[in-house]
């Protein structure tokens, strides 16, 4: 790993990945364009081609046809529909009519003279007595030629030999034209590949820059408004973009939660900080000569400083509450045991209280919580409990479960509290009354503490309360299996 610490960090303007593939993109369309338009441009050109070959055997068969009729093949007797056909100035109706610009005729007698020609080029004949069609050097282009002996069309005698040469100039021409305009046009189909390929990859790493742009812009002060807009349609950084939105919230949350805390914390250590000083300035002042005043201040200044040790330990509890699943991802308890045994411990520490457990279970819940946080959830509410009753001193406990929970209720018949409060109780330091929960030393952090661990268990919590009818108090939490009575020794 570099050595660079986050704030050190320079965010990189390169983007050599959104760079490599748009020359990635612009290389792949221009070889795919390249392919196609070879094989496009070679079909044309094949094509052409043999259009040009079947014009020349068209001719090449009529010139035979015309011919193998006479007797004699003479400069004289050739007919002149022949010679006009091949002048390309035939305007007859008994012949079809194939005049074509490159195509020239030759016509020799037996004695291989020529007795008629339009060629104006001379090629070389070649009298093998052999019909053939053959593609041949003419200077240094390619042309295409029809030769072959004539013989007499009944008595099969030969009469002479006829040759038609395509020049293919119309064909040759327009093979020159369209390669030329192919190669013009290709810087033009490379630029527009160039900008294809630019828009592709920017559009490709479009969402990145955005998640960047505002990742790089995100601090402190920022981060409780600060969202990246999701793409309008799905996609697979639709996900990312959730995720991360998801968890820029929680820092928010959680800046916010510190904030808070720290605020909450000095407030709520004021008091007994102040209530401490007020007391060793009076023992400074007069405690030294009157005992009195020293043993009630020293009293007073030790009941404060306890409330701190137990407001310091639960707001650790808080703080740890928050970890309590990654640390404790394995341990369970078993809910009947364990709620029976804090139950009679309680019966002992309150005997003036009627305290009953009451169970639905039909089996023993194995849930899935660290046992000692099980305990500690338990204990805020029974001390809660207590603390908030009034005349009718009585606790109910009950256990009950249904498919996948555990659901633990402990009521009680004190004083309850309004439905503004009862919607406040789970926040940190909220008490109802502050003077009468500080008497009765309560610091307003143990429900908070409870939600926590509950709902980082994936229990939920709740309260029913009717104001000065009392309260009851709500858990429910994952089970883990359920085990026979029977069968546990
Ligand atoms: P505390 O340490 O002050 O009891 P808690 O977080 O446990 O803090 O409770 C917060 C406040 O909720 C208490 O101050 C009290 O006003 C109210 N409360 C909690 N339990 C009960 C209850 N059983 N009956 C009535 N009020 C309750």
């Amino acid at each position: 790993m570099s050595e660079t610490r986050w704030y050190q960090y320079k965010p990189q303007k390169s983007k050599r990945l959104q760079k490599q593939w748009w020359l990635l993109l612009t290389v792949a369309f221009f070889l795919i364009y390249l392919v196609i338009s070879a094989m496009a441009i070679n079909f044309q050109v094949t094509s052409k081609r043999q259009l040009e070959m079947d014009r020349t055997k068209q001719v090449a068969n009529l010139n035979d046809l015309m011919l193998n009729q006479l007797n004699e093949i003479t400069a004289q007797n050739i007919p002149d529909d022949f010679k006009l056909i091949n002048e390309n100035s035939y305007s007859g109706t008994i012949y079809p009519s194939i005049s074509y610009q490159d195509i020239e005729t030759q016509v020799f007698d037996r004695s291989k003279q020529v007795v008629f020609e339009t060629l104006t080029k001379p090629v070389e004949m070649n009298f093998s007595g052999v019909a053939e069609a053959v593609d041949t050097e003419f200077g240094n282009r390619q042309i295409y030629v029809i030769r072959g002996p004539i013989f007499q069309k009944d008595s099969n005698q030969l009469l002479g030999y006829y040759q038609v040469v395509n020049f293919m100039s119309g064909f040759l021409k327009w093979q020159r034209k369209a390669l030329l305009t192919y190669f013009l046009t290709m810087p033009f189909v490379l630029l527009f590949f160039i900008m294809l390929g630019y828009g592709l990859s920017k559009l490709l790493f479009e969402p990145v820059e955005r998640i960047s742009k505002v990742i790089t812009a995100v601090d402190e002060e920022n981060v409780q408004n600060t969202l990246i807009k999701e793409p309008d349609k799905e996609n697979e950084f639709s996900d990312i973009i959730y995720h991360l939105n998801h968890l820029l919230q929680r820092i928010a949350f959680y800046i916010d939660q510190q904030k808070h805390f720290v605020e909450d914390v000095s407030h709520e250590l004021r008091t007994p900080v102040a209530i401490v000083e007020g007391h060793l300035k009076l023992l400074n002042r007069w405690g030294k000569d009157e005992p009195e005043v020293l043993d009630e201040s020293l009293k007073l200044s030790l009941a404060e400083i306890q409330r701190m040790k137990s407001l310091i330990q639960e707001m650790l509890d808080l703080q740890r509450a928050d970890m309590a699943v990654d640390q404790y991802r394995d341990k369970t308890t078993l809910v009947y045991e364990k709620t029976k045994r804090i139950y009679e411990n309680f019966k002992m520490l309150y005997p003036d209280f009627d305290i009953f457990l009451d169970s639905d279970l039909v089996s023993e819940i194995e849930a899935k919580i660290y046992e000692n946080h099980y305990e500690q959830i338990l204990i805020i509410f029974l001390d809660n409990a207590v603390k908030y009753s009034r005349d009718r001193k009585e606790i109910q406990v009950s256990l009950a479960s249904d498919n996948g929970s555990v659901n633990i209720a402990i009521q009680d018949f004190g004083e309850g509290m309004s439905e503004e409060d009862r919607v406040k109780v789970f926040s940190r330091f909220y008490r109802v009354d502050k003077a009468r929960a500080r008497d009765k030393g309560g610091n307003g952090l143990g429900l908070s503490i409870a939600k926590q661990l509950v709902e980082s268990y994936g229990g939920t919590i709740s309260v029913e309360s009717v104001l000065d009818h009392g309260s009851i108090f709500r858990v429910s939490l994952p089970i883990m299996k359920k085990i026979p009575f029977e069968s546990r020794v």
